[in-house]
């Protein structure tokens, strides 16, 4: 019951944008890695993305005047994830606070004797468990090609993900058909083979940040399956399918398909 009139409600909100074609096309432009979507898909991502602009509550930090461009680009960006999912899982909090670029968060450390440091911690993005996320935009670049080839609000809302579950672990709520023991061996080896390898001083493409925390190697590693699903598949495939899984989505299945078709 309560399901349905939340259905209707958002259906309700969304119907009430007017977003033009033009106005998807651009930002849909500005993200490359939206490329591989079919038809069908785009169009449930545009559906998907109009509920959750609706029906979360924006805020601008600093000067930033919060334009449709931006909200688009980043509710497209946060609903390509759970395009197979459902908004749903973002659930249980409403706010997305934008700032004009990189923001720094006060943070408090013990040291072993006790003592209270204080510092502030520049980032990108944060994502609070059961509060909002905050997200950098840059206005000059609708894309991110200034600071990386990296999707801060895929990796904010893969933290969203994470927290699904309650712990923020690298693990989110699992699916039916998924099992926990596999998942945890496909993440434990790769992020322990990430930091052996950063620790040797090996090249890899994928971002160093990931090997902070598991929860921060499964947001990089959500990043790279969307924006950069090659690079995951060669460096861990077991990684790659869980992903897959998981997301019920498979952004490298047309190069498959194209592949098995001319052999
Ligand atoms: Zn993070």
């Amino acid at each position: 019951m309560l399901g349905a009139w939340r259905k209707w409600r958002r259906q309700r909100a969304a119907d009430q944008l007017e977003i033009a074609a033009a106005q998807w096309q651009d930002a849909e432009y500005s993200l490359p890695f939206l490329d591989r979507l079919t038809d069908d898909e785009r169009q449930r991502l545009r559906a998907l993305a109009c509920g959750f602009i609706a029906e979360k509550e924006w805020s601008a930090a600093g000067d930033l005047q919060l334009t449709a461009p931006i909200q688009i680009s980043i509710a497209l960006q946060a609903c390509l994830p759970i395009l197979n999912l459902g908004l749903d899982w973002y659930r249980g909090w409403v706010g997305i606070v934008v700032y004009p670029g990189d923001f720094v968060i006060p943070r408090q450390v013990v040291d072993a004797d006790g003592v209270v440091h204080e510092y502030d911690d520049p980032v990108l993005g944060e994502a609070w468990e059961g509060g909002p996320v905050l997200l950098s935009w840059f206005p000059d670049h609708l894309g991110l090609d200034d600071i990386g080839d990296v999707s801060i609000v895929i990796h904010e809302f893969a933290h969203k993900l994470d927290m699904s579950n309650g712990e923020v672990d690298g693990m989110p709520a699992l699916h039916a058909d998924m099992r926990r023991e596999d998942w945890i061996a496909a993440f434990a080896a790769a992020y322990g083979d990430f930091r052996h390898r950063l620790d040797s001083g090996k090249e890899t493409g994928i971002d160093p940040y990931a090997a902070e925390h598991p929860s921060e190697f499964f947001a990089v590693a959500s990043e790279v399956f969307f924006e950069a699903p090659e690079l995951l598949l060669d460096d861990y495939p077991a990684v790659y399918a869980q992903l897959r899984l998981f997301y019920r989505q498979d952004p490298l299945s047309e190069a498959v398909d194209v592949a098995s078709q001319q052999t």
